[in-house]
């Protein structure tokens, strides 16, 4: 087997302050599994500048005018961390033989990089990332991700656990990839569904290099959400149970209620009136948002909107030709 062509995709969000480190480090890690005869030197390191508003696509451009090793991929606006990905990703697989995603502040170790290819030499398609320990997240961020991935396996969402986006995919896993159209698209959840053979290894996952977080917990919680609701109808199962639940409450409290006022006992009845009144608008409500959340969902797939839209890539053009043009 002739060495495989690897390209690291690494989506980039107002991260002017980590990319040179990253660029820097990337890079040598490329020339030196290129040395080893690992992977071919025509790899690469494919930025995807995500609609940043700071000097992230200056510094990723002026590298590929000069680093052979960095491509550069321009989203016409910000389309969030997963579609950025995505972009990489599609664009990256008619090149490359085998894909590495990465987030740009390597909080993920690289080196285990090494180890996703030489899976892939032995015939791996999927190689998951898998944190080994989360010592370096905060408390918050470690039991809210725990949480979330008991609440996704409680909905029957198989994800790999303490797996984010750090991975290796083949060329044959990227083709499966694009054929799930849908818009909203969980990578995390579908990767899984792929099938194929698949393996783990296992990191240490470290403190965010520098600048800051772009997941405030606003963001993160929008992603739990989605991820859930595109992958399980359980929640809206459960708003039924609850439905019934309460209707059959109220009714005992009814023939409770009833049998009192035969009895004589009259109540003034306010005080059930009031509760039984906002205990079911809220259910009410709570069951008309859910419900929303999904017609929302097949809103936006029936519309079928592109999920990013690419300004520049001069991964499949050098920068230098594409500027003539
Ligand atoms: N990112 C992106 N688009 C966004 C938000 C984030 O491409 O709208 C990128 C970001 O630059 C980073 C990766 O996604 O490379 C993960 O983000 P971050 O490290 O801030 O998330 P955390 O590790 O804190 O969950
Ligand atoms: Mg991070």
């Amino acid at each position: 087997m002739s060495e495989p062509i690897l390209t690291i995709v690494v989506p980039c969000y107002n991260e002017q302050e980590a990319l040179p480190e990253t660029i820097s480090q990337l890079s040598n890690l490329l020339q030196a599994l290129a040395m080893e005869q690992l992977v071919s030197n025509k790899s690469k390191i494919l930025f995807v500048d995500d609609g940043s508003k700071d000097l992230t696509w200056q510094i990723i451009h002026k590298e590929s005018l000069k680093n052979e090793w960095v491509a550069g991929l321009k989203l016409s606006r910000n389309a969030g961390h997963q579609n950025a990905l995505l972009a990489g990703l599609f664009t990256a697989k008619d090149k490359a033989d085998c894909v590495v995603s990465i987030d740009a502040d390597l909080q993920d170790d690289i080196s285990v990089i090494r180890e996703f290819v030489l899976k892939f030499r032995e015939g791996f398609d999927i190689v998951y990332g898998v944190r080994e320990k989360r010592e370096t997240d905060s408390f918050f961020k470690r039991s809210t991700a725990e949480g979330f991935y008991k609440l996704m396996k409680k909905m029957g969402v198989d994800l790999v656990y303490n797996h984010a986006d750090f991975r290796l995919m083949s060329k044959r896993a990227l083709h499966e990839l694009e054929r799930f159209e849908e818009v909203n698209l969980f990578l995390r959840g579908i990767v899984p569904l792929i099938g194929l053979r698949s393996a783990s290894v296992l990191y240490d996952r470290k403190e965010r290099m520098a600048g800051e977080t772009k997941y405030p917990l606003r963001k993160m919680l929008a992603f739990a959400f989605d991820g859930i609701t595109s992958f399980s109808v359980t929640p809206i199962r459960l708003v039924l149970l609850v439905g019934i639940l309460s209707f059959l409450i109220s009714f005992l409290f009814g023939c409770y209620f009833f049998a009192l006022k035969i009895t004589g006992n009259t109540t003034t009845g306010w005080t059930s009136l009031i509760t039984s009144i906002w205990l079911i608008g809220g259910l009410q409500l709570i069951a008309i948002g859910l419900i929303g959340e999904y017609i929302g969902k097949i809103y936006k797939e029936s519309k079928r909107r592109p999920r990013y839209i690419v300004e520049l890539d001069s991964y499949s053009l050098p920068m230098s030709l594409l500027l003539k043009n």
